[in-house]
């Protein structure tokens, strides 16, 4: 078994370790004073710009512009874990999905095999590949990433846990097969630990969240693949979730509007979104009764 742990980085211009909790290292970089810098996507700036003029924006770290290190282009983000004092980060990845239709249709059409992916199947599960992937040993990108899907909570929850960071350094994204509800509730559960205060505020954020999701143009436009809600709390009892990572938020064709709870049937593009958040949310109330 491979044990994954986060990359925790020292950023000399920040003086403090900086928590990555998911995609390439090389992606991220310290950036102004209480900004962090992660490579442009063209698709995320563009959302991220929609998103300032928004009433999503309070949810998401302030976009602060584009900036150049050594030839390549970043967004400056603001730092969301700055605030805190040895934060505690979760990272959790929201939807029923994480590929777009775009990626599914395009694979139909042009199927591209993936040994990579073949390898990263087998070592999690050797007998998930039908024949036919063993003969090629190889698979595509989507059927991998709903094979992910199914054996975590995105399918049943519709939302999963990527990564955690506790304070006193523990930490996994081993989370690859922590699926059905009491599972994950056992791992938010050991998460927040006993701070009745931390686990009110997470509760209280993501009803604002979801109420405003719910209004929110932006959100009623896009489908919003492997975007997650970023935890972040503290011994001092800080607690706060933004909404991150708009990689794969693409805006819906035709101007077509969703409402991220209709089961998804490929053409619709529904995403799961809020019914993920309404899952989340019960799941935190259940921790918080207990
Ligand atoms: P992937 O697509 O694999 O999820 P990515 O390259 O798109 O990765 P993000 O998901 O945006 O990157 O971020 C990766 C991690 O970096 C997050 O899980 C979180 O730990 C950290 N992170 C991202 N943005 C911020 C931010 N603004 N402030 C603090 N931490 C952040
Ligand atoms: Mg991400
Ligand atoms: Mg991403």
């Amino acid at each position: 078994i491979i044990r994954w742990s986060p990359f925790v980085q020292v950023f000399k211009k920040n003086r403090y370790p900086w928590i990555q909790l998911a995609g390439h290292q090389g992606n991220f970089q310290a950036g102004e004073a209480g900004s962090v810098l992660k490579k442009l996507d063209v698709r995320e700036q563009k959302c991220f710009k929609e998103v300032m003029e928004d009433i999503l924006r309070p949810y998401v770290p302030e976009y602060r512009g584009d900036v150049e290190r050594s030839g390549e282009m970043y967004l400056q983000l603001q730092d969301l874990l700055c605030e805190f004092d040895s934060p505690c980060v979760m990272d959790i990845k929201m939807g029923v999905r994480t590929y777009l239709e775009e990626e599914l249709s395009k694979a139909r059409k042009k199927p591209s095999l993936r040994k990579d992916m073949y390898q990263k199947m087998i070592e999690v599960d050797p007998n998930a590949p039908t024949e036919e992937e063993n003969q090629q040993q190889a698979i595509t990108k989507p059927r991998y990433m709903q094979w992910r899907d199914e054996m975590s909570s995105s399918v049943d929850l519709a939302f999963r846990i990527e990564g955690i960071k506790k304070s006193d350094g523990a930490s996994s994204k081993d989370f690859k097969k922590t699926k059905g509800r009491d599972k994950v509730l056992e791992t938010l559960k050991s998460f927040i630990g006993e701070n009745p205060e931390v686990i009110n505020k997470y509760i209280q954020r993501l009803r604002a969240i979801r109420i405003t999701q719910e209004s929110s143009d932006f959100f009623k436009r896009h489908e919003v693949i492997g975007s997650s809600l970023l935890f972040v709390h503290d011994i001092a009892g800080n607690a706060n979730v933004w909404i991150i990572d708009f990689g794969k938020t693409e805006p819906i064709p035709d101007g077509k509007c969703i409402d991220h709870r209709t089961e998804w049937v490929e053409g619709n593009h529904e995403d799961g979104y809020l019914t993920g958040l309404d899952n989340l949310i019960s799941v935190l109330e259940e921790i918080q009764g207990l």
